[in-house]
């Protein structure tokens, strides 16, 4: 399969509008995709995004939908959305999350903050994924593989975080919700692998979106983290999306089940 013919299938990504969501819709675009159906509670941030593509290349079609991931029924529309324009799903990527709010230990922290992180980043991922899966098995195996691989129906990545292995004193509900997807992306990988379609994790390290941008605003502090990366510097959206993409893609066929941790190298370090 040369590559003109690469990543001709239907990208689905959730939380688009914005940080990786964007940067991994860019990269998509970039590696030929042209179908793209983009989730996010940010509708204008997402016609912005589609705007974005389209300036890249005239031919890329988008479906944009407003969708709280933690919704069942906004995100059985998204993935119909999709489906109805494009006729399949055939790379998913599952992005769409919150960090913990506020920044405490766990005796501090109030129920209402943990649901809240827990429906969006682990219900939200498991909905989404559930929904997809479902979607992949109707379709037929028709990815073709650049490795002489069987063709695919699709492939899943889960957007978990490097304190998914990690944590820091104050982020225990989303290091929580992190570690649930690693083991909801295993699961998955080894049920769906003889159906033709992979699950993987992507965990970033630290990223300078606008999420962390948010952080900083109230109050958490980077610095000594950001100094005791290995490559001593933030990490751009764009090389989490590159991860991504590769892993969804035809290129990475037999990849199934890894946690691929994008960090500079942090994870190293004591
Ligand atoms: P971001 O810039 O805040 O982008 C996240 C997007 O998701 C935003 O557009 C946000 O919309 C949307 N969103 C939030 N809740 C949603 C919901 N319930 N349903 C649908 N969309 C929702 O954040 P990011 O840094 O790119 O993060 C993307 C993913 O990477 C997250 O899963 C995050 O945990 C993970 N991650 C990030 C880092 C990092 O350093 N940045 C590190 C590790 C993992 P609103 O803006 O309207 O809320």
């Amino acid at each position: 399969m040369s590559q003109e013919n690469y990543m001709k299938g239907v990208a689905l990504i959730t939380g688009a509008a914005s940080g990786i969501g964007r940067a991994t819709a860019h990269t998509f675009v970039k590696e030929g995709c042209s179908r793209l159906v983009l989730g996010d509670l940010d509708y204008t941030g997402l016609q912005r995004v589609a705007e974005e593509l389209k300036a890249r290349n005239a031919a890329v079609r988008t479906v944009i939908v407003s969708v709280d991931v933690s919704s069942e029924e906004q995100v059985e529309a998204l993935i119909d959305a999709g489906v109805q324009e494009f006729g399949a799903v055939h790379y998913a990527v599952n992005n769409a999350g919150i960090t913990s709010n506020p920044r405490v230990r766990t005796h501090e922290l109030p129920t209402s903050s943990w649901d809240q992180v827990v429906d969006v980043n682990l219900r939200g991922a498991w909905l989404c994924e559930r929904a997809e899966l479902r979607q992949m098995m109707k379709q037929e195996a028709e990815l073709k593989t650049r490795t002489g691989a069987p063709q695919q129906r699709g492939a899943i990545v889960n957007i978990s975080s490097l304190f998914g292995v990690m944590s820091h004193p104050t982020v225990g509900a989303y290091s929580a919700t992190k570690a649930g997807i690693l083991g909801m992306t295993r699961t998955d990988a080894l049920a769906y692998a003889a159906d033709g379609v992979r699950v993987n994790s992507v965990l970033p390290g630290f990223v300078k979106t606008p999420m962390v941008e948010e952080s900083i605003r109230r109050g958490a502090n980077y610095e000594e983290l950001i100094g005791s990366v290995p490559v001593r510097r933030w990490g751009h959206p764009e090389e989490i999306a590159e991860a991504v993409v590769f892993l969804v893609g035809e290129k990475a066929s037999l990849i199934n089940g890894v946690s691929l941790v994008v960090d500079g190298g942090k994870q190293f370090v004591a």
